[in-house]
């Protein structure tokens, strides 16, 4: 171990930071934020110290470094653009046993700053010694990623539970089982985020009161398209944190590989040759599943609430009282969309966009009349099939037949493919691609010759 790691509380203690550039700035944001008595010495001060020391929150030293700044300082920083000074500043410090931090020399320092991810109170403080900054940097956004926003929210409420927790849970297993609940609670952390607090104290109550074992919930979360990178970073949370991940065949595998690596996976899409497993089925499953007190993650492609039936799924649980949320993922339309260059409005083009199930039938009339209307984008989903059909309403409603089409099928994959044509030729080249694909239709399509980036 080159570095001791340590927490220490600078409320209210004298640092000093030499430097009034950005590279100080940060540092001195730091330390404010530490509540440190902060005096910083320069030759220059950029507005925002200037800034900071009118509104009383530090103090400036004006002039070339002097020993004299070092006197009852508990801790230094040195981050002058000149390392002779922040050499000088460390040497003195050093005499005077204080801890300073040089900012473009960590290892000559006697102390070192680590990368941080604030959730106060709870604080993740990484280092590499000094050797690789970008790799202490990078970690730090994966855990920056991982952790919930709110997560800081729920640990100050943790200390104020925790007798309660010892008088109502006799045994260290029961108590575990508690906090680990407590803390996967994306519906406390965010209602703690709102500052909804009878909600929250009735959340915490539920967790006290019903047995333990009991308190499972489904979250139901979008995957996006395709392309991992499109998970939002509560998806990804919430798929790190299940126990049971219910899925169905338009969740990528890059997607699948962030799942939790114990947690249960069940499909419940179409394999080649067999059917869906019928949605009275999966209902059923999402609520055994959690009635066994399960964190239940019910995955789905795009947006969970777009042709997703995730509301039919909602409802079962609603009328059993499991507790459920939802997470938005971005839907085939948007996605397809970017990854073709199709913007679905233009102020020239589109200043409307619709969505439409090209399962025609099972979703009563569709008003062909308004769908053909123009200056809109049209975007089918499920539509291969009845290709014949939208060509033949739109033209019969009135669309001009030179009307710019696109198929993208795959889309945000290494897999996408896109091809255009305009609207008599849609059957036609329909019959070139393979679920799942998505139908574009409209002026805005004109404009792929130009967008395309992918
Ligand atoms: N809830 C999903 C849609 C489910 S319906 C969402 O919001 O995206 C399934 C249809 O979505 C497919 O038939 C296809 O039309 C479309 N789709 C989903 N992923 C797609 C992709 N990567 N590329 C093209 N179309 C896609």
């Amino acid at each position: 171990m080159d570095y001791f790691p340590l927490f220490c509380r600078l409320q209210g203690k004298r640092c000093l930071l030499v430097g009034g550039g950005d590279v100080a700035e940060r540092k001195a944001r730091l330390l404010l934020e530490a509540g440190a008595d902060l005096h910083v010495g320069a030759l220059d001060f950029s507005a925002v110290f200037q800034q900071w020391a009118e509104q009383g929150k530090l103090r400036l030293l004006p002039g070339s470094f002097e020993e004299s700044w070092l006197e009852g300082c508990w801790l230094v920083i040195a981050a002058t653009d000149d390392d002779a000074v922040n050499q000088k500043v460390g040497d003195a410090a050093e005499l005077r046993r204080i801890f300073c931090n040089l900012v473009d020399a960590p290892q000559e320092a006697s102390a070192i700053m680590p990368s941080i991810v604030d959730r106060s109170p709870l604080m993740i403080a990484v280092s590499s010694g000094g050797r690789a900054p970008v790799l202490a940097r990078l970690l730090r956004e994966k855990l920056e990623a991982m952790l919930p926003q709110h997560l800081g929210q729920l640990a100050t409420l943790a200390g104020s539970l925790r007798s309660r927790v010892k008088k109502t849970f006799a045994s260290m297993a029961q108590r575990r089982a508690f906090w680990e609940r407590f803390f996967a609670s994306d519906r406390l952390a965010q209602t703690l985020a709102n500052g909804d607090q009878p909600r929250a104290d009735h959340i915490v109550d539920t967790l006290f009161d019903a047995p333990l074992s009991l308190q499972g919930e489904v979250v139901l979360v979008g995957a996006g398209p395709g392309d991992a990178g499109l998970l939002t970073l509560k998806g990804l949370q919430c798929i790190q944190q299940a126990d049971v991940v219910v899925y169905d065949r338009l969740v990528s595998e890059p997607i699948l590989n962030l799942v939790r690596r114990d947690a249960e996976r069940i499909f419940v899409g179409k394999q080649a040759g067999n059917h869906c497993v019928p949605q009275s089925q999966i209902n059923q499953l999402l609520l055994e599943q959690a009635q066994s007190g399960k964190r239940v993650v019910r995955l789905k492609g795009g947006d969970p609430f777009i042709f997703g039936r995730g509301g039919e799924e909602l409802e079962v649980l609603a009328q059993h009282n499991i507790p459920f949320s939802v997470v938005p993922g971005i839907t085939a339309a948007s996605g397809c969309a970017a990854y073709s260059g199709i913007p679905l409005t233009h102020r020239d083009h589109a200043q409307s966009v619709r969505f439409v199930t090209g399962h025609l039938q099972q979703h009563g009339e569709i008003e062909w009349g308004k769908l053909a209307a123009e200056q809109q984008t049209l975007v089918f989903y499920m539509g291969l099939t009845q290709a014949p059909e939208i060509q033949r309403q739109l033209l019969q409603h009135g669309m001009n037949a030179e009307t710019p089409v696109a198929i993208v099928q795959n889309g945000t994959t290494p897999q996408q493919r896109v091809e255009t044509a305009t609207l008599v030729e849609l059957s036609q080249l329909a019959q070139q691609f393979a679920s799942p694909a998505l139908i574009i239709v409209g002026d805005v399509v004109s404009l792929r010759s130009q967008l395309r980036w992918f």
